[in-house]
């Protein structure tokens, strides 16, 4: 969909400001490019550890105001995410109005990276869903504020991100069991994509039995012929009799009614906002679900990004600590009686307290 300028500043008087998302933003940019007709929104969080590093989306939004949501959501998230994986950057994030197959040309990424320009490294674009390695090049032709292109850097993060959650795997499973081995486990893996397949396949490697489950056949047959998986309904995956829930698909898996189904001890995987809403962290806990905060077990994919200039070995050596972060963030939950997901919040809300100005 396409929103006219005209449109466009009506509705950000009506919704910037007041919006329930806003949380403290530094600075949120809308840019328009009559032109191409890119309509984006480039939202930068918290630069107190340094500048905005997040991805930019493209996606079909309905109007202005869920783009804006959305935006503002992943932003905040980022500062989170980056402040937690002990990287020095900011949060921010961008979003691309309009279907990437529909409305996507090399002409609007270009505009769209004028846009990042403009800001002066304030943010660092980089992958996220809607856009591809081909499209960080083209925006990298703009603007030197972009990570992730196959050219000048490390390309596709999933791999890091798969890592990162593997090991967050083995702490919670340290945690919960006393045993960190995946041998005689059972993982259900929800989504077999870019960073699902890539787990799947270290999970069988190291001795886990595997159910798996994927809107896309071709995926689950995959997993079935190469390693040995057992396949269900992508709706049935939270409902198996397994060690470990991993969602890398979908948010808002972990919702009220998941989570009076959910059979799993565990849930650990790398799907972005997993928690419906805040509350479903309690209701985890209520049900003694040890959950691995999403955006700390799946942070492997930003440091990739963020520590582009780190060999393959120190950039692995980083990757696996998140399992000691989670590690960490599980006792602490435990002695207090807190949430995982609110002792990771304090995590980050100290480390960001005690950087300095902003940047
Ligand atoms: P992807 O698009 O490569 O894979 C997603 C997979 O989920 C696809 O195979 C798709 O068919 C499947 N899927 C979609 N709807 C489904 C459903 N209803 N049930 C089951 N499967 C379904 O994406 P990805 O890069 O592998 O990322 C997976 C998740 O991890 C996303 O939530 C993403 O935001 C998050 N994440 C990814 C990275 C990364 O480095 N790629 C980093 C951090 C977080």
């Amino acid at each position: 969909m396409q929103v006219s300028p005209k449109e466009t500043l009506n509705q950000i008087h009506r919704t910037e400001l007041d919006h329930p998302e806003f949380r403290g933003h530094e600075k949120v940019v809308f840019g328009n490019d009559p032109d191409t007709g890119l309509s984006t929104i480039i939202a930068i969080h918290d630069t107190r550890l340094g500048p905005a590093l997040g991805g930019c989306r493209m996606w079909p939004y309905e109007s202005l105001e869920e783009a804006l949501t959305d935006a503002l959501r992943l932003s905040h998230g980022m500062t989170y995410k980056n402040a937690v994986a002990g990287l020095d950057f900011g949060g921010g994030k961008a979003v691309i109005l309009g279907h990437p197959r529909k409305h996507k040309s090399p002409e609007l990424m270009a505009a769209f990276g004028r846009h990042v320009d403009h800001l002066g490294g304030d943010y660092i674009t980089g992958e996220d869903v809607g856009l591809t390695p081909a499209d960080m090049e083209l925006i990298a032709r703009q603007t030197a504020h972009v990570r992730g292109t196959d050219r000048t850097h490390r390309g596709d993060p999933s791999p890091y991100t798969a890592l990162g959650v593997y090991h967050g795997i083995l702490a919670a499973l340290d945690h919960a069991f006393a045993d960190r081995s995946l041998k005689g486990r059972t993982v259900s893996v929800q989504g077999l994509g870019n960073v699902g397949y890539a787990l799947t396949r270290r999970l069988h490697e190291a001795g886990a039995k595997l159910v798996v489950s994927d809107i896309n056949n071709d995926a689950v047959e995959r997993a079935v012929r190469e390693l040995g998986a057992e396949a269900v309904d992508p709706e049935n995956a939270h409902r198996v009799h397994a060690d470990v829930f991993a969602p890398c698909a979908l948010g808002s898996i972990l919702n009220d009614q998941t989570i009076a189904d959910l059979e799993m001890p565990i849930v650990a995987g790398a799907a972005n906002n997993q928690l419906a809403e805040d509350r479903h962290g309690s209701a985890l806990l209520d049900r003694s679900i040890l959950y691995a905060p999403d955006y700390v077990i799946n942070a492997g994919g930003v440091m990739c990004l963020a520590k582009h200039d780190a060999t393959d070995a120190a950039l692995e050596a980083d990757v696996r600590e998140i399992g000691k972060t989670l590690s960490a963030i599980f006792a602490g939950a435990e002695a207090e009686g807190l949430t995982t997901r609110e002792v990771a919040d304090r995590m980050a809300e100290e480390r960001l307290a005690s950087a300095g100005h902003r940047h």
